[in-house]
């Protein structure tokens, strides 16, 4: 059960939101567990399991962020429930008043059942190859905006739900994203008059047109181009007999490129969607809202460091061979979460992630990471050169299971003196994280610890008093 320091109860009505909210920075939540966890050791029942701080008071940073940026005013907020899940993520966006992209019947069915749930049309069913079973469901929750980039999907909507508000999800030059969805969705310009004249011959309401330039997007321009392709599909529709009224801008928005984007994307609205147009325009951003709210800390649990040859080393001798394959690494470090848990995002999100240490020979350190973090590009300074650390070595660092695949970091900076049983911190760890976090080799999912964050700003004091508020008058 929740303590009295805890600012939200909700124990019975909603059990998954039941966790502990503290009110505290991220940094000082983290040095409280830590030392709780090494107190715990002392007494012999050992706890160094990773684990997930997430400061609520972030992602409503990220809220209003996108709130002051040139498309502010205009683009509504669907956020991609896929990017994390987590019910007190979705509960907080929702009482802020965002609405939600959901991409399965699960996703939908969650945000629906949130405590401060959202009207169903505030939900856009936005995955264009859906199962049957999904899109009955959605027709009986009355969620009604849907994408689709085929005909099968035309075909399929018609028989099951022949009055959803279709959306054409479009293909758009993704090349210099992250991660390619145009490899798998999106409907070339060419067949966008085909598919609009089937939608017409069956009875179906086509509203807009969608597209997703691909996650971790590098170019602005891409946006530029995308919503230029956009026009021309309104067009077609207007050809087809529809009159268009939404457009989707997906997500594949970052903090290092966000300010360069939307100026981008305003400047293309004002050419080709003017205010005038009676044109509504909303978007999908998942890794922008969330990424930073999550800190995870993990400990070392083994360590290997690189021995000297103790003879001399013949060439082309096995010894010689593995010397090679040792590596530039001083210290190798085994950490307790890997790319088979919360790390998948190397794998999968091709991320790089930046360590930095929390305890140095079991102290704790004051130092908090500089934020915003690097961006993913500047990895030639790592986050404890950045801090300031001077002694430093070279080291790898290594998740828990017996794959060797599961490499977190070949080569980075830490400083020295680090040790088993030392705690190390990896900022910006809150999008397409947990959600994808397996089991394997029987190694747990790290769990979440939550914050409304330092109370002394005021973004955490309004996150603190919403979630009150909410409770208060809807839970009492
Ligand atoms: N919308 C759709 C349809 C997606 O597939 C995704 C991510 O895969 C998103 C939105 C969120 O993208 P991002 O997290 O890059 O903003």
């Amino acid at each position: 059960r929740t303590t009295p320091q805890s600012v939200c109860s909700y124990d019975e009505e909603h059990p998954a939101l039941s966790a502990q909210v503290h009110d505290k920075s991220v940094h000082a939540l983290i040095q409280e567990i830590i030392t709780q966890k090494a107190q715990v050791q002392a007494d012999e029942t050992e706890d160094e399991s990773a684990f997930f701080a997430c400061d609520l008071s972030a992602i409503y940073q990220s809220f209003l962020e996108w709130k002051a940026s040139p498309i502010g005013d205009r683009v509504e907020i669907f956020y991609a429930t896929k990017c994390n899940p987590s019910p007190q993520v979705l509960h907080l966006l929702s009482l802020l008043g965002t609405s939600f992209d959901c991409a399965s019947m699960s996703e939908i069915n969650a945000v629906l059942s949130l405590p401060s749930a959202p009207s169903p049309d505030r939900i856009i069913f936005a995955n264009p190859c859906k199962p049957a079973s999904f899109v009955k469901n959605a027709a009986q929750k009355g969620v009604k905006m849907m994408t689709f980039d085929n005909a099968d999907e035309l075909y399929k909507i018609k028989r099951i739900y022949p009055t959803a508000k279709l959306v054409l999800r479009i293909l758009t030059d993704d090349s210099k994203s992250l991660c390619r969805l145009g490899l798998k969705f999106g409907a070339p310009l060419a067949t966008c008059p085909g598919l609009l004249s089937l939608a017409k011959q069956l009875g179906l309401d086509v509203i807009g047109v969608s597209f997703h330039v691909g996650s971790g997007c590098k170019d602005p321009m891409q946006f530029a181009d995308a919503v230029w392709r956009a026009r021309k599909v309104f067009d077609m529709g207007k050809s087809a007999g529809y009159e268009f009224n939404l457009l989707d801008i997906g997500g594949g928005f970052e903090r290092e490129t966000f300010q360069e984007m939307t100026q981008v994307l305003s400047d293309s609205f004002d050419l080709y969607f003017p205010e005038d147009s009676g044109v509504r325009i909303i978007a999908e951003p998942g890794r922008f809202m969330v990424s930073s709210a999550f800190t995870l800390a993990t400990s070392i649990i083994a360590s290997r460091r690189a021995q000297q040859p103790t003879g001399d080393v013949v060439p082309g001798s096995i010894e010689e061979e593995e010397e090679k394959t040792e590596g530039a690494a001083d210290v190798m470090y085994y950490i307790n979460d890997g790319v088979y848990g919360s790390f998948n995002c190397i794998m999968f999100d091709h991320q790089i992630v930046h360590p930095h240490p929390l305890t140095i020979s079991g102290d704790l350190m004051k130092t908090e990471p500089p934020f915003p973090p690097l961006p993913n590009v500047a990895v030639e300074v790592d986050l404890p050169i950045q801090m300031g650390y001077k002694d430093t070595e070279k080291a790898s660092v290594w998740g828990p299971t017996c794959d060797s695949i599961d490499c977190v970091r070949q080569l980075v900076d830490m400083p020295k003196g680090m040790d088993i049983g030392d705690w190390v911190g990896w900022t910006e760890m809150g999008a397409y994280t947990l959600c994808a976090a397996s089991t394997f080799n029987g190694f747990d999912r790290s769990p979440v610890h939550w914050t409304t964050g330092n109370q002394d700003k005021q973004e955490s004091k309004f996150v603190k008093r919403l979630l009150e508020e909410f409770n208060s008058t809807s839970l009492r």
